[in-house]
């Protein structure tokens, strides 16, 4: 069985929807930012909270658990500004209760999600997983730590691990059963969809005098199922042996400017968006870019659904609710 912690998430949910074809799931959730609509049926489902010793031992005790994801985390780069133990808090502290009581166990295999933001403002243009890392918000710090903890445990205990560093996950499952549910939402994609369904009067964009071709950000948008196709590809990889401690990125290898992203949106949806030129949001870097060669050459995965079909996926899932 592989316990999925923070199945309710956005990226668990499309996860779970993968793994259940192939593996027993047990979902771990507190259900603070999940959604209980988003879990797969198939899978077990127990209300918790990992940083809770109390919740996490029954669950190890009671199930054959093999390997432990981990997706339950906080995930906003601006409100890691305003609110750092929040973050620390849960993405360092309660990340390190759930390993103690993995280990207690015996469990010793783990897939992290990590981030882009663990790189900082990079100096290339296209990121390799040996670039450096130098995050710039509690947000990647926080990552980073945790990807740090991983090293010593890795060489004092015995913890195997894949870190996935996604870049940004976007789009939505196929079935048009999930999709992205944030609140507040924050992210491009589906705000320029809430917006041409009407539910906003405009999209702003975030900076027009970054140093790109446009002007506006660049972004490595990559599909929610191809990320979690990665995830299980990792997995396999640590369950046979075959990796006991890597770091790969997940992206496609594609920039798009903000600029692009809404004509994108504009062509798949055949509606006009409402533009509003804004200032720059604070803390992002101009480009973040991933070369994913390494998991490709590795593993043999890659990204094989483009902006077009991110965004269509999205839309197919917003517009249920019109
Ligand atoms: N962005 C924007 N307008 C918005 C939301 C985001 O211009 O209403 C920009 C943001 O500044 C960034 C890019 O879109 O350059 C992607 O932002 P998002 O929050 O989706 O993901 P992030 O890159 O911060 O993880």
């Amino acid at each position: 069985m592989i316990l999925v912690v923070g199945g309710a998430g956005y990226i668990g949910s499309h996860l779970v929807k993968e793994l259940v074809e192939k593996e027993e799931v047990l979902i771990l959730d507190n259900l603070t930012t999940g959604h209980v609509e988003a879990i797969d049926s198939r899978a077990v489902f127990v209300e918790g909270d990992l940083g809770n010793e109390e919740d996490l031992d029954p669950i190890f005790s009671k199930y054959p658990i093999k390997a432990v994801m981990h997706f339950a985390a906080f995930s906003l780069v601006g409100e890691s500004v305003q609110d750092p133990y929040k973050y620390y808090e849960n993405n360092v502290a309660n990340t390190l209760t759930l390993l103690k009581v993995m280990l207690k166990h015996k469990v010793k295999n783990f897939i992290f999600s990590s981030t882009a933001a663990t790189y900082g403002i990079p100096e290339e243009e296209i990121i390799l997983e040996n670039s450096i890392t130098s995050p710039i918000n509690p947000y990647g710090k926080s990552k980073l730590i945790v990807e740090q903890i991983l090293t010593d445990f890795h060489q004092a205990y015995g913890l195997n691990y894949v870190v996935l560093r996604y870049f940004n996950a976007a789009g939505a499952h196929i079935s048009g059963e999930i999709g992205e549910n944030h609140d507040p939402e924050t992210h491009l994609i589906p705000l320029i969809l809430q917006h041409l369904l009407g539910e906003r009067d405009s999209i702003s964009v975030f900076g027009t005098d970054y140093p790109t071709a446009d002007g506006t950000c660049i972004r490595d948008y990559i599909h929610v199922t191809d990320l979690a196709e990665a995830h299980i590809q990792a997995l396999e990889a640590l369950l046979d042996g075959r990796k006991e401690a890597e770091t790969y990125n997940l992206g496609n290898g594609l920039g798009y400017s903000v600029k692009e992203v809404i004509e994108t949106c504009e062509k798949v949806t055949e509606r006009k968006a409402n533009v509003v030129l804004a200032e720059r949001r604070a803390g992002d870097p101009a480009r973040l870019v991933a070369s994913s060669d390494k998991i490709f050459n590795e593993l043999g995965w890659k990204a094989v659904r483009n902006l077009e079909e991110i965004i269509g996926s999205a839309w197919e899932w917003h517009k249920k609710g019109e």
